[in-house]
């Protein structure tokens, strides 16, 4: 069978990636064609940030371990605070650019084990494993903070000032939840953030949050004792 490989090697080399090791075709050049392939799928070609694909499945996995585990584990969702103005005023490109200093300042917030991933425009989420409930707030506040404090430059010598809304919720422990239950509640929360005034962290208030009626039927569909129910 004869392969082609010419359109995969020019959006490869077209994304800034290194040359490819080994021979053409041989084990090793084929196992870096396919890492490449991969990085090149999962990231969001603006920021370099995940995208929203591997964010789901990072989600999708983070479920399954606090469904395990029980460790507590946070997820935030953000979006940038009056971005449409900076498209406006200061045009798309310059947007660009803020889209891409709000996601390195995100990047180097958070610890390396946890996933920032651009999710929409200008929205941006962030799943943190194994997030003590206490320091949840903490967390999304020195999110926000940086942010806040760190002018974008757009041009020689032309800052923007921009802010961000956050939204946060914990999974349910002990129970498994879906990505899009766990969505859900955080993007209530951003909601609820951007509609008390924008530039602030809005985190569901409970530590221990109550188990709705569709987790409950997800935990007793695959339990034994749904018999006893
Ligand atoms: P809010 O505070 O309510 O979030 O107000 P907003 O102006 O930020 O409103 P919204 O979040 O709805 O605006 C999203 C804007 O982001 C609209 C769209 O033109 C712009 N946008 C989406 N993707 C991109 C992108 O990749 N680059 C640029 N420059 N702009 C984008
Ligand atoms: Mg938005
Ligand atoms: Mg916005």
């Amino acid at each position: 069978m004869r392969l082609h490989f010419d359109v995969a090697l020019q959006l490869i080399e077209q994304s800034g990636h290194a040359p490819l090791p080994g021979e053409p075709g041989n084990d090793r050049w084929l196992q870096a064609l396919i890492d490449a392939l991969v990085d090149l799928s999962s990231r969001d070609p603006l920021t370099g940030l995940a995208n929203r694909r591997s964010f789901e499945l990072a989600l999708s996995r983070e479920i399954d371990r606090v469904a395990r585990s029980g460790e507590p584990a946070l997820l935030l969702t953000l979006d940038i605070d009056h971005f449409k103005r900076v498209n406006d005023t200061h045009g798309h490109a310059a947007g660009d650019q803020v889209i891409r200093a709000v996601a390195r300042a995100l990047a180097e917030t958070v610890r390396p084990m946890d996933l920032v991933a651009r999710t929409g425009g200008e929205e941006f989420a962030i799943v943190l494993p194994n997030c003590p409930a206490a320091f949840g707030p903490q967390v999304a506040e020195r999110i926000r903070k940086r942010v806040a404090r760190q002018p974008v430059e757009i041009a020689p010598g032309e800052q923007v000032n921009v802010t961000v809304s956050v939204g946060g919720a914990f999974a349910p422990q002990w129970v498994r939840t879906t990505a899009r239950l766990w969505m859900d509640r955080t993007d209530l929360q951003l909601y609820r953030a951007k509609s008390e005034g924008r530039n602030r962290c809005c985190l569901e208030p409970t530590a221990v949050p109550l188990v709705s009626a569709e987790e409950k039927g997800l935990l007793f569909a695959s339990s034994t004792f749904q018999d006893f129910t």
